[in-house]
């Protein structure tokens, strides 16, 4: 993370020098505080096999990437992020409910695609069967970046919107509790940058968890289940996730304020496990239950199945076509999955399309505002500017293909090369994105108990719930809708990608200043 770096630029630097530089003591004092207080409150993940050789029952785990401070962050447009969450879970539950919309471009996608196929494949078998439930449950995080050109003011802009798998909500909150304690106890020398104010709450965990409990009483409404207590929220996760604690703290909180209770399969294990009965109802027993057991699914959330590594073999698709054509609430349904397609962003960077989902033209401008240049690399005739773009001035742009989960994209000048590398028929998989370029600022990482201190950049992500109705006539009738917390992922100046479990961030949290 040391080091020049080219790109971004620096933050000029206000009066008080943040974060203050620390004497050998304070900083051994710090990281034992911090080391401390992350293992006695979960803010961990399990440890890579190449750190650890004996790990008998997965016994062991380690503090997982943090910031030793929270990073700086403009308040006016972290309030902005906040604030449009609410439009932003209403825009995608709306395009996931236009089938003809989503129909639109996956058919074009299909062809270059093969997992956008397959998901759009599971969407048509489903619907030929007759879909057996119209409500769907959406966690959701938007993303975004602070661009800030030399003398204008802040503001946010989106990097994306993920309909699947959001992930980090409770280690988001666990890293903002610690930052607040740290400055509490005058762990921190004394900074006038920090201060009660500045800190703003997140409560991401319980947030996000009471989704999934908004979701599961309104399946036990429907009414075809007699007790309420006898339902519960299956969570489909993948085989050895390092990032499990962060998917425990929704459990934990959805048994402790909701009393509701939830099992974890991967796409393997569940065949064996489920019955679902003709009506669409999903019924699970895991192994460890008596063989008689029949438990109601009333949820199924997805922290896994967001992209083609978890489906290694045909029975894991037609897993994930099963439980699609249950009768249970999905978080999220397949069309969710497809709205979240950065293909879709790209469209909705048409106005035109965005103000077909947004008609109030408020909550259209504000959106917009966050939308920075995206375009198609197809043989529209914006799809060949596009591509002359990205061949003769790559170093403003990002190209990413249909997928979500990190370490996908390409960056600037290996846009070329790659792009020649493909017949020209597949350029359409992927869009061209204008590179944001957010002013770095000093932080210190604390990775597997290693500093790194150096300028860092960060990505703001905004959670949000929301569960809506598919009516008969494709209207959509909300029920639920809420901003749910939010994370602050940070990177060295170097990285390119900013994913925490893919290896290049960390968790942080936000100080705000004006
Ligand atoms: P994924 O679905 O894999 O998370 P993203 O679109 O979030 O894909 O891209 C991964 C990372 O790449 C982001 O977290 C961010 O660090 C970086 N990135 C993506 N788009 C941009 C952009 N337009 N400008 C700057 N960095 C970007
Ligand atoms: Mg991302």
């Amino acid at each position: 993370m040391a080091g020049e770096q080219g790109g971004y630029p620096q933050l000029p630097i206000e009066s008080p020098i943040y974060p203050p530089t620390l004497t050998p003591e304070q900083q051994e004092h710090l990281i034992s505080t911090l080391t401390d207080y992350a293992l006695a409150h979960g803010l961990i993940v399990r440890p890579t096999s190449s750190l650890v050789e004996h790990n008998p029952n997965n016994a062991l785990a380690t503090v997982a990437p943090v910031t030793l401070w929270p990073s700086t962050f403009p308040r006016e447009p972290f309030l902005e992020a906040l604030a449009i969450q609410q439009t932003c879970n209403e825009l995608y539950a709306r395009i996931a409910a236009d089938e003809l919309f989503l129909e639109s471009l996956m058919l074009e996608l299909s062809k270059v695609d093969q997992f956008m196929k397959r998901l759009w494949d599971i969407h048509l078998y489903v619907k030929a069967k007759g879909y057996k439930q119209n409500m769907s449950l959406g966690l959701f995080r938007s993303d975004y970046m602070i661009n800030q050109p030399e003398g204008k003011i802040p503001k946010i802009q989106q990097v994306e919107f993920n309909t699947i798998s959001s992930s980090f909500g409770a280690l988001s909150t666990r890293v903002a509790e610690m930052h607040r304690f740290l400055w509490k106890i005058e762990a921190y020398p004394d900074t006038p940058v920090l201060d009660r104010a500045s800190l703003p709450p997140n409560n991401a965990i319980d947030e996000l968890a009471t989704g999934l409990a908004s979701a599961h009483k309104a399946y036990s409404a429907q009414g075809t289940h007699p007790d309420a207590d006898d339902l519960a929220v299956l969570f489909v996760v993948q085989e050895g996730e390092r990032n499990v604690f962060d998917q425990r703290w929704l459990e934990y909180s959805l048994i402790e304020h909701h009393d509701i209770r939830t099992y974890r399969l991967t796409l393997s294990e569940i065949p064996a496990a489920i019955t679902i009965k003709e009506d669409g109802t999903l019924f699970c027993r895991p192994a460890h239950l008596p063989e008689d057991t029949l438990i109601e699914i009333s949820t199924i959330y997805y922290r896994a199945g967001y992209g083609p590594d978890d489906y290694t073999n045909e029975e894991h698709w037609n897993t994930r076509a099963n439980l699609e054509a249950s009768r249970a609430i999905k978080c999220p349904t397949v069309l969710t999955q497809l709205a979240g397609a950065k293909k879709v962003q790209q469209v909705l960077a048409n106005p035109t399309y965005l103000s077909k989902f947004l008609p109030d033209k408020k909550a259209h401008e504000r959106i917009f505002n966050t939308f920075t240049s995206i375009f198609p690399l197809d043989t529209s005739p914006e799809g060949l500017k596009a591509r002359s773009l990205a061949l003769e001035h790559p170093e403003k742009y990002v190209l990413k293909p249909q997928r979500e989960g990190g370490g996908n994209n390409i960056y600037r000048y290996k846009i070329p090369g790659f792009l020649k590398s493909l017949p020209e028929s597949n350029w359409s998989k992927y869009i061209l994105m204008e590179i944001i370029e957010p002013p770095s600022i000093e932080n210190t990482v604390v990775r597997n108990g290693e500093l790194i201190r150096g300028p860092v950049v960060g990505e703001l992500g905004v959670y949000g719930t929301i569960l809506w109705e598919k009516r008969d006539d494709g209207d959509v009738a909300i029920r639920e809708n809420k901003q749910a917390g939010w994370l602050l992922r940070t990177k060295g100046t170097e990285s390119e990608e900013g994913g925490v479990a893919a290896g290049f961030g960390c968790v942080d949290s936000v100080v705000l200043v004006d």
